[in-house]
């Protein structure tokens, strides 16, 4: 077995990903071992070790790409940037884009990339130089493509690594119609898609809305209904904390805690994130922000007293030795692995929620998933009904207007004409798939009074739907 995560208790990142399936694996349909057993494997590992040139010196560069489950074609799933990578790490995370995908619906395998570099520490000319060599050494294995394995921006990565990505494959692969869709998460210009930014972040909340507004899950927690005064504690400002962070503040709740590298700060009177964004930029870090209250330690915001805890940064931070003193009555895993199986353990014995990763987050490969199909169907959402719909609406309107003799205001107006743009329809998507998936899960949840947790409630769903897959497919002899 490749050396363990570091953080990790007594077991390693994928294998506490391998209990958490064995947990749910009776609860499912799936009664044949040999399913549940290559339902569990990784499919294809790829380990590299290219040379790259970094201020005229040769490094020699750690790199992998994991095709946890072939199942369903093309595999999708990050790409990470950082010197915690290895084997062990990119193949737990593969492995649970396997279990995320089946859980929203997106018709994938799971897989996942990480390059072991600190992507701070180099200029861009070198990052460009190091993600065009990965894509380059990807393209030889046929490790990369739209209808093959589709990398994503994931920890340390971002729209700009995602342009080098899709530049490299098409110098290497011409004339390639569908190129485009070799990788999502890109920008706008370069065959993104609007609302990919913000979609993991904006999927966080939409899930924990959808929660919060379940009268049956409110009673259980003993917590009021809707997000108005609920507070919410961040860790990490990255994509994901900084757009869950201010997703939470727009519907009515009160982000009190936001945790970074550098410290913590609390204010029970909310904090403004975009605020503190300009405080970090100026200052360089998020401490002394005014009228909040600086702690020392980046962790101790797990412990702060609160309803929603959104761990958003990196795998292991609550474990068995500080679950006990999280007092958050829901915590929403927007992270891949935040919590270890010590730690859920100790959160399900108290009653805490735990809104596990492979739902929570899945707002991202949801959208990459329409930019998928965007990049397949080479155009824009919106493009055909748009101005379809705002004349229908106009007319619809008049009729109206004319029968009752009345005029809705200039306000009422611009919103009942507005014809979608690319970005509503992404949002519209992404919100139905959010709560719907909230709701397959929770029924299998409550329906079984065996099932503890909604993680293992997740994967029992999870396995059925790619259990099925594999029974109705047959084995390939
Ligand atoms: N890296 C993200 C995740 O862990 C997104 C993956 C994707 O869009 O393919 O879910």
């Amino acid at each position: 077995m490749a050396k363990a995560t570091k953080a990790a208790a007594h077991y390693s990142f994928f294998e506490s990903v391998e209990r958490n399936f064995d947990k749910a694996a009776s609860f499912t349909n799936i009664k044949d071992k040999g399913i549940l057993d290559q339902i569990k494997a990784c499919n294809s590992i790829y380990r590299i070790n290219f040379p790259v040139k970094i201020a005229d010196k040769v490094e020699v560069i750690e790199a992998y790409r994991v095709q946890h489950s072939h199942h369903k074609l093309p595999t999708k799933g990050g790409i990470r940037f950082s010197m915690d990578v290895n084997q062990d790490e990119v193949m737990a995370l593969a492995a649970l884009m396997t279990y995320k995908c089946a859980i929203v619906n997106v018709p994938f395998g799971g897989a996942k990339g990480g390059i072991k570099i600190d992507p701070k520490k180099l200029s861009a000319y070198d990052l460009e130089k190091v993600t065009r060599r990965y894509t380059a050494e990807l393209v030889k294995k046929n490790f990369i493509g739209p209808g093959i394995d589709v990398p994503a921006p994931d920890y340390g990565t971002g729209p700009q690594e995602m342009s080098w990505i899709v530049d490299t494959y098409m110098s290497l692969r011409p004339g390639e119609i569908d190129a485009a869709g070799c990788v999502t998460g890109k920008p706008v210009t370069q065959g993104g898609v609007r609302g990919r930014t913000e979609a993991t972040g904006l999927g966080v909340y939409f899930g924990v809305r959808e929660m919060c507004n379940d009268t049956e899950m409110m009673k259980k927690l003993n917590m009021t209904v809707g997000m108005e005064d609920k507070t919410v504690v961040v860790q990490g400002l990255g994509n994901v904390g900084y757009h869950a962070a201010k997703f939470f503040g727009e519907g009515g709740s009160r982000v009190i805690g936001i945790a970074e590298y550098e410290g913590a700060i609390t204010n029970p009177k909310g904090l403004d994130v975009d605020a503190v964004m300009a405080h970090r930029k100026k200052t360089g870090s998020i401490l002394n922000f005014p009228g909040a209250k600086n702690l020392k330690k980046s962790a101790e915001a797990l412990e702060l007293e609160c309803d929603i805890l959104i761990p958003a940064a990196l795998e292991n931070v609550i474990n068995g030795e500080n679950a006990p003193r999280v007092k958050a009555r829901i915590v929403a895993e927007a992270a891949n692995g935040p919590l270890t199986p010590d730690a859920d353990a100790i959160l399900t014995k108290k009653g805490t929620v735990v809104i596990p990763d492979m739902y929570i987050n899945a707002g991202g490969v949801t959208v990459s998933y329409f930019e998928w199909l965007k990049n397949l169907s080479h155009v824009r959402y919106g493009r055909m009904e748009k101005r379809f719909s705002e004349n229908m609406n106009t007319s619809i309107l008049g009729s109206i207007e004319g029968l009752t003799g009345k005029k809705v205001s200039a306000a009422e107006r611009k919103i009942i004409l507005h014809g979608p743009d690319e970005v509503d329809l992404v949002h519209s998507g992404l919100e139905d798939t959010m709560m719907g998936s909230y709701h397959e899960i929770k029924d299998i949840w409550l329906k079984n009074k065996k099932i503890a947790d909604m993680r293992t409630a997740a994967f029992v769903n999870s396995i059925n739907k790619i259990g099925v897959s594999y029974m109705e497919l047959g084995i390939f002899p």
